[in-house]
């Protein structure tokens, strides 16, 4: 598994993931719901979506919108486990242990953080 910041300065050269943003309605939801209660769902959806040996619909299990934390998946790559496994070296087909669930938050959490102060 690679580390957050490895990550991190492969996705600042990313076209692709460089180009999300939150926009103002997950800005508004981030703001008013706090940072705490959204790494709560963050959470939940690593389980129920990332998480299982082999996630129902895996590579289009994230939406684009509508949840900060959507667009913080595709923005961290953590968004299904062909890129987990690309970005973070985590191998599909096994479930996540509590190690990998930590780093996916983390890089989630990173991001908001860094939207949020923008
Ligand atoms: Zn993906």
């Amino acid at each position: 598994m690679k580390d957050l910041e490895e990550v991190f300065a492969g996705l600042a050269r990313s076209t692709f993931r460089r180009r999300f943003r939150l926009r103002e309605p997950e800005r508004k939801y981030l703001h008013d719901r706090g940072m705490d209660v959204v790494l709560s769902h963050a959470s939940r959806f690593v389980d129920e979506r990332l998480a299982p040996a082999f996630p129902a619909n895996d590579g289009k299990q994230t939406p684009y919108r509508h949840h900060p934390v959507f667009v913080a998946q595709h923005a961290t790559a953590t968004c299904c486990r062909g890129c987990l496994e690309k970005w973070y070296g985590i191998p599909r087909g096994k479930e996540l242990t509590v190690e990998e669930k930590q780093i996916v938050l983390a890089a989630i959490e990173r991001w908001l953080s860094a939207q949020a102060g923008t």
